[in-house]
């Protein structure tokens, strides 16, 4: 994405995080449903193999019993005759739970016992109930070491009552030899009698599940006996446990991923929520950078402009992303020289260093643009283009072009007036020379004119005369000397010396004028580097100046100090005259340009001077002078950079 497009806001988590809440409370109550049914069903099939197999058990029973009624039935008095063929025959039917078989005669007496130890009482109302039904009769249960449960049959012989056995189950030992395995496997079984007090137990185990127990009467020993049967679990293999495990694992699985999902979100969000306000920065970086910014691919083609770079072309982003060359903002005079450049630049070829070109804006002004271009690097480290910085230099270049005519002009307006100045001075300086001269002359043609003069005499006139000649000569080669050079130079300057020469230019008008330059030289002053003409041009000016605002002053008030001295690492000029002083309301515009309050002024005498002190690093200011007038401070600094 370039990164002048903002980030797409992306939309509220929140209902998208609603669905799979809902999804999964959904899916975790229908799968209980399900499991719920399955859980029912099973019980229900359980429950009917229970009663399937209970009324089978039952029937099996009835069974047993029934034929240990007809076989004990089917003694004959021979087998209940002596104690021998009675033990016979009792042992052919002891079976099962049958442990006991007694005989007892018509009248109720014991007769025969198998096993013979055995004692117990039989109540005479059952067999009399048997004798009279004429049919097998179950007694109500009984305890004797164990629970039993006696079985009358009466025995009839050729239509006679002879008797009646009495067989005794033990209750405990029916179930055991009677129940088959796979029933004892899968149920607890028990006999209950009909207060629910358990009589018998083919386990001794404890069953889990009391309440899927099934019970059913146990007819016909009857008296009130029931066999329950209560399943240990499930046979089959336990599905729902194993389904109820895997739905809790699952439930706790997705659970889990929501929950990871979720912190994975927050991190994400955090993240976005950081690189958005990184964006923001940078963007807003972007915007407000003054640099233009622009990315091209390696065809060429503008992949990305900044605002800055927008605004200094007058193209718009929209506009200028995806051009190709030749770009809107390249000259058309210029084309073939950019595009060569441009060709240039994505080979590799392009200057390293900054270079400028010139572009032209939308409105069809032309500009100066610095432009450096830098290999496009990827977060992969592949160059996948170029990336430029443009500045638009322009206003600089006009600046720079502006202040190096001014400085020409500054240099061409302080020659003048150096040149004005000095042509005053040299009519002050050649005045007295060219005066002597004439006199001489005069001299000369008065003795030659009386004829009194003799040729030795008239000699040392003209001597005199040539040598006054000489010294107007002097006087025009300084000056001259002064002016020949334009360019500013860089020497090294005495300053006592430079101040020397300056004196001497103007020491004839002092004294012209009666002021008297008092110079103080403080110490060793350092040698200083830089523009012996210039320097003694704005030294000439600030003391002309002190000069001119003494013009009206009393004659003991007509002196001017100038005094250097050394200090920090440069020098310390003070030109301190007594004269009118500067009024707080001219001392802004004194540094101006064509500022005179002089009727001959020229007003370029403080600019310049300025300019001059300036361009040698220094400083230059004024103050009111204590005594009347003022002071006009100059340092210089040694190093010039
Ligand atoms: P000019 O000397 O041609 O007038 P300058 O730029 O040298 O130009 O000076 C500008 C004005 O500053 C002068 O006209 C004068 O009014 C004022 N000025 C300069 N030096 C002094 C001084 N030492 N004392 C009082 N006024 C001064």
């Amino acid at each position: 994405m370039p990164v002048g497009t903002p980030l797409p806001s992306l939309p509220s988590p929140r209902w998208l995080w609603l669905l799979p809440r809902l999804s999964f409370v959904f899916f975790i109550a229908a799968v209980s449903l399900l499991l719920w049914l399955y859980n029912r069903s099973e019980a229900e099939n359980q429950r009917m193999t229970l009663i399937s197999d209970m009324l089978w058990l039952e029937q099996d029973l009835q069974f047993q019993l029934t034929h240990n009624a007809e076989l004990l039935g089917q003694f004959s008095p021979r087998q209940v005759s002596d104690r021998n063929s009675f033990a016979a025959a009792a042992r052919s039917v002891l079976d099962g739970g049958l442990r006991r078989v007694r005989w007892l005669d018509r009248t109720g007496q014991l007769r025969l016992a198998y096993p013979e130890a055995d004692t117990t009482v039989t109540p005479d109302a059952y067999l009399r109930l048997a004798h009279t039904r004429g049919k097998a009769i179950y007694g109500a249960a009984y305890e004797n070491t164990g629970w039993w449960v006696d079985v009358y049959v009466p025995v009839f012989h050729r239509g006679g009552f002879s008797g009646t056995l009495v067989a005794s189950y033990s209750l405990q030992q029916l179930l055991e030899k009677s129940l088959p395995w796979w029933l004892v496997e899968r149920y607890r079984i028990v006999i209950v009698n009909a207060g629910g007090r358990e009589l018998a137990a083919r386990s001794q185990v404890a069953a889990p599940n009391e309440e899927s127990s099934y019970q059913m009467a146990f007819d016909p020993p009857g008296s009130g006996l029931y066999l329950r049967a209560t399943p240990y679990r499930s046979p089959l293999p336990p599905v729902g446990p194993l389904l109820s495990a895997a739905l809790v694992l699952l439930a706790l699985t997705v659970l889990w991923s929501l929950w990871a999902l979720r912190r994975q979100e927050r991190q994400r969000l955090a993240a976005e929520h950081a690189l958005r306000q990184e964006h923001a920065f940078r963007k807003a970086m972007e915007d407000s950078v003054q640099t233009g910014l622009r990315a091209r691919d390696l065809e060429g083609r503008i992949t990305y402009v900044n605002p800055a770079f927008c605004r200094m072309v007058g193209w718009s982003e929209a506009e200028l992303v995806g051009q190709a060359p030749p770009m809107p903002y390249w000259m058309d005079e210029d084309l073939e020289a950019t595009r060569a450049l441009h060709d240039r630049i994505l080979a590799g070829e392009g200057p390293t260093q900054g270079f400028e070109i010139r572009f032209k804006r939308r409105s069809g002004e032309a500009f100066t643009a610095l432009i450096h271009e830098a290999p496009l690097i990827d977060a992969n480290g592949r160059h996948v283009g170029w990336m430029s910085s443009i500045i638009d230099v322009s206003e600089q270049k006009k600046a720079e072009e502006l202040a190096r005519q001014q400085q020409e002009r500054l240099q061409t307006t302080a020659r003048l007036v150096t040149m004005g100045e000095m042509a005053s001075s040299l009519a002050h300086e050649l005045n007295q020379p060219l005066a002597a001269i004439a006199s001489y002359n005069t001299g000369c043609l008065n003795l030659i004119a009386s004829g009194e003069g003799d040729l030795k005499e008239i000699g040392a006139v003209l001597a005199k005369s040539a040598e006054q000649a000489q010294r107007a000569g002097r006087i025009i080669r300084r000056i001259y000397e002064f002016v020949r050079r334009a360019e500013p130079k860089a020497e090294p300057l005495d300053l006592e010396v430079l101040l020397g020469e300056v004196l001497g230019f103007v020491e004839a008008d002092a004294r012209s004028r009666g002021i008297r330059i008092e110079r103080r030289i403080a110490g060793d002053l350092p040698v200083l580097t830089g523009d012996r003409v210039l320097l003694s041009q704005a030294l000439l000016n600030l003391i002309r100046n002190g000069m001119d605002a003494m013009r009206d002053q009393p004659g003991p008030r007509r002196i001017l100090h100038v005094e250097a001295a050394a200090e920090d690492s440069g020098i310390h000029l003070r030109i301190a005259d007594q004269g009118t002083g500067i009024r707080p309301e001219t001392a802004g515009q004194l540094f101006e340009p064509l500022f005179t309050t002089k009727p001959e002024g020229m007003g370029m005498g403080l600019n310049i001077c300025r300019s001059v002190v300036e361009g040698h690093q220094g400083r230059l200011w004024h103050e009111p002078n204590p005594g009347g007038g003022s002071i006009f401070h100059v340092t210089l600094p040694v190093a010039v950079a």
